[in-house]
């Protein structure tokens, strides 16, 4: 190596990888070793880990991020996405949250941009369906399931108020296993405050394809984790797939058909797509091909780590690749740093190494599974394991004091079932009185909250007009919500108040 001045480090993604690397490269660079830049589209790195308990109402969304301007003071923040990287150039070309894309040049690369829901090309899914990976689905899906308690709560219609209550889950690692649960619990308490609502009234389904669920504990805890779920009606269907999800009817391949007014997408993930616009060496599963040194494999001045990259497991025989988890990624980012550090310093790298230490999981208050270095633990141990372990891996002292400060106020105060549904599209009301009145429209999937989403499926008269009118409406609906039914949302929203 020989950089000339200062090695520029350019990070692409400020997520577990990203943020965790930069912070310890910070840290440990003297004064004028080199500089950083982190490209993230986000200002804050997510603790998804927490999500579900965001989404559950139990930790408030923004203590489950950590802002990467506050934390990266040593680093260049770009808010933004990297389209394409050149390596063989050392340039990236990226595009900034506004304005005009750029090219970036850079002398070493870490690029860790993660993983994106795997999808499949099931009918209805893209319209239908809202993915469990950000903070913003995590806060949609909170405001989305308090929304259905209160529109099935008014509603007279029987199969406008059972399709607002049928809550689907496609998926059941943990990321999807947690979230239905911690919803669930969410709803289940939530239901106390409605007279008109049993928790008897909603049904929860859990679809998974394979013969189990959790598959990172053993086969005994995730059938226990079954019994639980099970226990508590929610219906769980192993070895079952979707066909199809058009307007919102579920087709399932056991011969199931019912009608779901929420479907989330947990069904695992791949490697982020924008590494086939890189010059750098993927797999066979599209992920970046790694040494254990957590070096890409063949090509000099580039690193990886996390989701994408398909770093050899050297604690399992050969071919072995580590899991795509925030465990693997704490630990590598801090491998990645100091290896980059050394190769700057010209001393010697080392391997990383960690043996799989197991998973905990929550699934809703008091309740969890843990199997952590071959102990299990079920129940209250297990949650309150997810809450110790998760705590002390928060990054930041601030981060722990306000997560710590939340669970205490919970244990005094219930948690707050308002749905801020209006967030989604808070200029609804506005482009409503400053534009011309026009005539309104239908729908039973509009954006929570809207007077649309809690009047079902009542239909106005001039709906396809309007519906055809709003772009704006349907450009800033919610994930999951067709455009036409956020401008029939719209509409909607226009009628109720006409008629009022
Ligand atoms: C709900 C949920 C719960 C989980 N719970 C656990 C758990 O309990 N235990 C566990 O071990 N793991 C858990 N995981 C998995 C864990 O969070 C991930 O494995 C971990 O985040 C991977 O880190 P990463 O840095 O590779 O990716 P990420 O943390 O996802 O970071 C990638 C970053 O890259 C950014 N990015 C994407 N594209 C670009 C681009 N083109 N340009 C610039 N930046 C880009 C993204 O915005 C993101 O911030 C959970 C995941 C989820 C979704």
């Amino acid at each position: 190596m020989g950089y000339g001045q200062a090695p520029h480090i350019l990070i692409v993604g400020g997520g577990y990888v990203g943020m965790y690397t930069a912070l310890r490269l910070q840290r440990k660079l003297h004064g004028g070793e080199a500089t950083i830049t982190v490209i993230e589209p986000n200002s804050y790195m997510t603790y998804q880990p927490f999500l579900p308990e965001a989404a559950a109402g139990n930790l408030e969304p923004r203590h489950v991020v950590v802002p990467l301007r506050k934390v990266l003071k040593g680093c260049r923040i770009v808010s933004g996405h990297v389209v394409t990287v050149s390596h063989e150039r050392r340039t990236a070309s990226v595009q900034p949250l506004l304005g005009e894309a750029f090219d970036l040049k850079y002398d070493i690369l870490v690029i860790c941009p993660g993983s994106v829901a795997r999808t499949l090309p099931i009918p209805g899914l893209a319209e239908q369906g809202i993915g469990f990976k950000s903070a913003a689905e995590a806060i949609y899906l909170r405001n989305q399931v308090i929304s259905r308690l209160d529109a099935a709560a008014s509603a007279t219609d029987s199969a406008v108020r059972r399709r607002a209550l049928t809550f689907l889950f496609i998926g059941g690692g943990y990321a999807g296993i947690e979230a239905l649960a911690e919803l669930e619990d969410m709803a289940r308490d939530a239901c106390s405050y409605y007279p008109d609502l049993e928790p008897a009234d909603m049904r929860w389904v859990l679809v998974e394809a394979t013969g189990r669920i959790l598959p990172e504990v053993s086969p005994g805890m995730g059938l226990y984790t079954v019994k639980q779920l099970e226990h508590r009606g929610i219906q769980v269907k192993l070895n079952t797939r979707v066909e199809s999800l058009l307007d919102g009817r579920v087709v399932l391949d056991d011969g199931d058909r019912f009608e779901a007014g929420t479907v989330v997408w947990t069904a695992g993930v791949k490697p982020n797509p924008m590494l086939e616009r890189t010059d750098l060496p993927l797999d066979d599963r599209g992920r970046l091909r790694a040494t254990a040194f957590l070096q890409v494999d063949g090509v000099a001045d580039a690193w990886t780590a996390g989701d994408c990259a398909a770093v050899p497991d050297l604690t399992k025989g050969e071919g072995a690749t580590t899991g795509p988890s925030a465990q693997h990624a704490v630990r590598q980012a801090r491998r990645l740093a100091e290896n980059l550090l050394a190769e700057l310093r010209h001393e010697p790298i080392k391997p990383y190494e960690h043996s799989y230490a197991g998973s905990v999981a929550s699934l809703g208050l008091h309740k969890g599974v843990a199997e952590v270095y071959g102990i299990r633990l079920r129940g209250w141990p297990a949650w309150l394991m997810h809450r110790t372990y998760h705590l002390s891996r928060v990054p930041t002292v601030n981060r722990k004091a306000r997560v710590v400060a939340d669970w205490s106020l919970a244990l005094f105060f219930r948690r707050e079932i308002v749905s801020l549904g209006s967030f989604a599209d808070p200029r609804a009301e506005f482009r409503r009185v400053a534009a011309p009145a026009t005539a309104p429209a239908t729908g039973t999937d509009a954006a929570p909250g809207t007077p649309a989403a809690l009047e079902g499926s009542t239909t106005y008269p001039g709906a396809d007009e309007a519906a055809g009118v709003d772009e704006a409406a349907a450009a800033s609906a919610p994930p999951g919500t067709p455009a036409p039914a956020a401008a029939a949302a719209e509409a909607n929203s226009q009628a109720a108040r006409h008629r009022s």
